[in-house]
């Protein structure tokens, strides 16, 4: 198998070198990203590895088609940037649904803290000999409310972490685990009573925007939003508005809309000119980290372990229904896996 790796950072190099070599696959490693003017790169190969910020849309998908490619394996658990109908038939998707879901859990929780002690201000203060502690004021987590929205994995060990707080959990998914032991509410409920709101379920039409106005003006005042999930689940409009008319005490970014040009990149020496984030930037009480709560070195080798295993499963024909993904999957009803293994 011949696999064209787009989007390749230098930690990605050595995991996939190593298990690719063991599994006798072949890896171009190209530091662009995946797109429509992009795509004819990966003519002539079986497959393309990519990330959260390639983009497979439908024009993509058919340029890598029409060059030969049968396989999209993605190297993270989200799948929002592949169009999996235009996929259907065609090219088979595969994602890795687990990696490390205590890394994204953590770094929530590594937001949180640092927003609301302000840490972020300390450290740069205290480099400066400036030991006043005027505006550092947070408060204690213990006996606070934290809203959580989707209690998959990463979902239910932030809840775990925010229990070992002392603080009280609320859940809203739209499929709830009752084996979870969660408190599950409705979303106004969520909004109404969490001194602390958490994003971990996936973007969908459904989720986009989820946060929006309306969410806003039904929530606590100085509540902390959190979100290590998916960028357009925030209308960031509301998120600055919320902020400017202090309903929102702090916000905790780790993903955000228009990321995709932006993240990952060492954009130090340019103008940025995304006025919107570079207005939640200036804000005291806004973290942005660039989409890197998933990176511990255990995830990354789990990622590179598991995405190995999908291209040889792949090459060899063997199924594995655990990572494949396609439009059926997400309605219940009709998804084919459960009959044939594969989503066709
Ligand atoms: P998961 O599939 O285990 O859990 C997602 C949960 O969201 C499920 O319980 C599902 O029922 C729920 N859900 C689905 N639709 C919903 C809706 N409309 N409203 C509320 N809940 C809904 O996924 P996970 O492993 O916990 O990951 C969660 C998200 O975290 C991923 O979708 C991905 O976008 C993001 N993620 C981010 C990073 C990062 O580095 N920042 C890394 C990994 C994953």
């Amino acid at each position: 198998m011949k696999v064209a790796f787009f989007d390749t950072k230098p930690y990605d190099v050595p995991g996939f070198t190593k298990y690719a070599q063991d599994a006798g696959i072949e890896i171009k490693f190209l530091e662009t990203k995946l797109n429509e003017d992009t795509a004819s790169l990966a003519n002539g190969f079986d497959c393309v590895c990519i990330f959260v910020n390639d983009v497979a849309n439908a024009a993509v998908v058919e340029k890598l088609y029409a060059g030969g490619v049968r396989m999209i394996a993605l190297r993270c658990a989200g799948f929002n940037n592949v169009d999996t109908r235009a996929c259907f038939g065609k090219i088979h998707v595969f994602r890795v649904p687990a990696y490390s879901p205590y890394a994204v859990a953590e770094h929530a929780m590594a937001l949180l803290l640092g927003v609301n002690r302000h840490i972020h201000k300390a450290y740069l203060r205290t480099r400066e000999f400036n030991f006043s502690l005027n505006g550092l004021t947070g408060f204690d987590l213990y006996g606070k409310t934290v809203g959580v929205i989707g209690t998959g994995k990463i979902g239910r060990i932030f809840a775990d972490i925010c229990k070992g707080f002392g603080m009280k959990v609320l859940a809203y998914d739209k499929f709830p685990n009752p084996a979870s032991g969660l408190e599950y509410v409705e979303l106004p409920e969520i909004f109404a009573k969490s001194d602390v709101i958490s994003l971990h379920c996936p973007l969908t039409e459904e989720t986009h925007h989820l946060i929006n106005d309306e969410a806003v003006e039904q929530m606590k005042k100085g509540v902390v939003i959190i979100n290590t999930s998916r960028g357009a689940l925030i209308d960031t409009d509301a998120l600055i508005n919320g902020i400017k008319v202090e309903i929102i005490g702090g916000a905790c970014l780790d993903v955000y809309e228009e990321e995709a040009d932006l993240f990952y990149e060492d954009m130090s020496g340019h103008i940025v000119q995304d006025d919107k984030l570079v207005r939640l930037m200036a804000m005291p009480n806004v973290i942005v980290t660039s989409h890197q709560a998933f990176l511990t070195q255990e995830a990354l080798d789990n990622i590179a372990n598991t995405t190995v295993s999908n291209m040889r499963k792949f090459a060899s024909g063997e199924p594995s229904p655990e990572t494949e993904v396609c439009y059926h999957c997400s309605r219940k009803d009709d998804c084919r896996k459960e009959r044939h293994q594969k989503c066709f």
